[in-house]
């Protein structure tokens, strides 16, 4: 059975293309071996400010959650260009936490993959979580992690 439509998390930094081009490589696949097209999605999710600093922090962050929401826009078109195939329509750049929105967004388009990067934590860094560990929990479909090679 080959997948109908992927969807990549991507934080946007540098690490997010081997991310996108085992997606991009996996969609191929299925495509050539299947009369049907494979769907490639992004996805980036904003973690409101508020919530980084706990919660309580007294000053309006307001302008500076907007920046950082335009700068992700701005990465997320450059990615659209260095990937004309991936579906612009049905990729999402929204406010909240991570586990959550991607999980919502696999179900709400009828995703049957949801891949993400992993840097293969160990030790404390392990205890202290990853996304791709808590995209896994509970996930609606499939999970691939994809290695992040650590950088010397
Ligand atoms: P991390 O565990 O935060 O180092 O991130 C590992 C992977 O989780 C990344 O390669 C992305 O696939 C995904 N990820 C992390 N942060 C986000 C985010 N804000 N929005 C979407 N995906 C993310």
């Amino acid at each position: 059975m080959s997948y109908e439509h992927l969807l990549v998390a991507v934080d946007l930094t540098e690490e997010c293309d081997p991310v996108i081009k085992r997606a991009m490589a996996i969609a191929m696949d299925n495509s050539a071996n299947d009369a049907k097209t494979t769907k490639v999605s992004l996805v980036h999710i904003v973690e409101p400010m508020a919530m980084a600093f706990g919660g309580d922090v007294p000053m309006d962050l307001s302008q500076l959650q907007q920046q950082q929401f335009d700068q992700a826009k701005e990465r997320m078109e450059r990615l659209f260009n260095k990937y004309p195939d991936i579906q612009r329509g049905d990729s999402h750049l929204v406010y909240g936490q991570p586990r959550q929105e991607i999980h919502e967004l696999a179900k709400k388009q009828a995703c049957d993959l949801i891949v993400v990067g992993s840097h293969g934590r160990h030790g404390l860094a392990l205890l202290l979580g990853s996304t791709a560990n808590d995209v896994l929990h509970g996930a609606p479909c499939d999970v691939l992690a994809v290695r992040l090679q650590k950088k010397e």
